[in-house]
């Protein structure tokens, strides 16, 4: 499956410019993570980013690698998407777009945006206006009954 803004991989002097844009410091340790993460589009959970940090002997603490999440997500430059209350993952693609999600191996696949339209949409509260629609198609596996 196509990613629906594909982005070209970031170099190290980019990165640190994002940040920066941002109000983050380029720190060592921040500048791996989003190295990880904002390279190419991914979705990678908060582990998944830890264990990737750690490769190659670097003691990082998971502190440092979850507080690096929490600023790059509120920054925006990465998002971060809630699946359920004890698991999120980080997505490296800004724009709005649309998920399947594999309950099965938790793996999240990106829907283009034009692929969902909306014939009905609700009424929004009183004095709030939509920040972003985005939809999660959770799948699993169709299971083959010895009958079919
Ligand atoms: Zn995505």
């Amino acid at each position: 499956m196509s990613t629906p803004y594909p982005q070209h991989p970031l170099s190290r002097d980019a990165l640190a410019r994002e940040l920066k844009g941002h109000g983050l410091k380029p720190t060592e340790q921040r500048l791996r993570v989003a190295e990880i993460l904002m390279s190419s589009p991914t979705h990678m959970t908060a582990e998944q980013i830890l264990a990737a940090v750690r490769q190659g002997g670097r003691r990082v603490s998971k502190a440092t690698v979850y507080n690096t999440l929490k600023a790059l997500a509120e920054s925006r430059l990465v998002r971060q998407i809630h699946l359920d209350p004890e698991r999120s993952v980080y997505d490296s693609t800004r724009a709005p777009h649309h998920h399947f999600h594999d309950i099965d191996t938790g793996e999240l696949c990106d829907i283009h945006p034009d692929d969902i339209s909306f014939s009905r949409f609700p009424q929004l509260p009183e004095g709030m206006e939509a920040e972003a629609v985005e939809v999660v198609i959770r799948i699993k596996r169709k299971r083959v009954t010895a009958s079919e």
